[in-house]
């Protein structure tokens, strides 16, 4: 364990410093870990931000991209930075699985651990602890790790405000989600104040799409799309050659399961992609329906009541049918 006071303590003086976040990093993974990047910088600190695997080109001009370093791309020189770090940052993850290889490594690394994260229910492999469920991002915890938790607030800069803004924008759904609050609101506010662009943010990554990405989402809503209305849930399943024709990299497939949730009526959306070792599920869902336990129950996987993954060791035809099959279980929730 880690006291308050010893954090401090430890970053009262230059540390090496690793930060880390999720498989396939989102923009709040991104946002979150180089915000506190560019805040650990500046205080002197000999910092690396190491991602499990690749993340999405819309992400690459957040600042000090050029900085992180990629897991699967410099295995070595990653584990000799973990190894050699005082303090390892876990940012927007909370079990070490989330991390695939990676996580083994860190799980045996001397340095503390601090964890800022907003997901349910965390395993016991850290030494400090910054969550909350109720938190819009592991962004907005980095916001409030910097503010209140180490009293800094002063040490904001537009850098960090930029990538701290990116993480909200995008983990609540660009400030509609319910767990957009008038907190989030006014943080975000703040954020603009420091310096953040939040058009040109929005812009970067949103209006940024490659030709091919915008006709995949049209061949995945005109000809992919299934509804089933029985169940009031949406179906978009995805194959390998599909992916392939459409030249589809990482971040392409971001955001589509959203839209098979904006159907009228529809309370579980369900993107379902074959990707080379497995198949791939992405869930979403409206008011109370727990699209987590669902992905926990049968999918190896975890996430937030309305946002959820998991994947399946299946071929992607008994994946789909395994999904439909689990729906009359929850037909009373579905239909309300
Ligand atoms: P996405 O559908 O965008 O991949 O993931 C949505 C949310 O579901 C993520 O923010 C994360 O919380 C969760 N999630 C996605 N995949 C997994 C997984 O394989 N395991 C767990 N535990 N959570 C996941
Ligand atoms: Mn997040």
């Amino acid at each position: 364990m880690l006291s308050l006071s010893e954090l401090k303590s430890l970053l009262a003086t230059p540390q090496k410093i690793v930060i880390t976040t999720h498989h396939k990093p989102d923009g709040d993974a991104m946002g979150s870990s180089l915000g506190l990047y560019a805040y650990l910088i500046q205080k002197g600190h000999h910092v690396k931000v190491i991602t499990p695997t690749d993340y999405p080109y819309f992400l690459h001009w957040l600042p000090n991209n050029s900085d992180v370093i990629i897991y699967t791309e410099e295995k070595a020189q990653s584990e000799k930075l973990v190894e050699e770090a005082a303090l390892i940052f876990c940012l927007d993850f909370n079990t070490l699985s989330r991390i695939n290889e990676l996580g083994e490594v860190i799980r045996s690394s001397q340095g503390y651990k601090v964890m800022i994260d907003h997901h349910l229910e965390p395993e016991d492999f850290d030494d400090f602890r910054h969550w909350n469920i109720n938190a819009c991002a592991a962004a907005q915890l980095v916001y409030d790790f910097i503010i209140n938790v180490l009293e800094d607030p002063k040490a904001l800069t537009k850098d960090i405000a930029t990538c701290l803004y990116t993480g909200i924008m995008t983990d609540s759904g660009s400030f509609r989600f319910a767990s957009a609050t008038a907190d989030v609101y006014r943080i975000g506010a703040d954020l603009i104040d420091l310096g953040a662009e939040h058009w040109r943010i929005h812009q970067l990554v949103y209006d940024n799409a490659t030709e091919n990405r915008l006709r995949f989402l049209g061949h995945c809503i005109s000809n992919k799309l299934e509804i089933i209305r029985e169940y009031q849930t949406a179906i978009i399943t995805v194959s390998a050659e599909e992916l392939d024709h459409y030249d589809i990299v990482t971040g392409d497939t971001e955001g589509i399961v959203n839209y098979a949730l904006s159907v009228n009526g529809i309370k579980l959306a369900a993107f379902i992609i074959e990707r080379p070792d497995k198949v791939k599920l992405s869930l979403r869902s409206t008011g109370d329906f727990p699209a987590n336990e669902i992905c926990k129950k049968y999918f190896s996987g975890g996430g937030h009541r309305n946002a959820a993954g998991g994947y399946s060791e299946q071929s992607l035809e008994d994946t789909v049918s395994t999904f439909k099959s689990i729906l009359a279980e929850y037909k009373t929730q579905l239909l309300q």
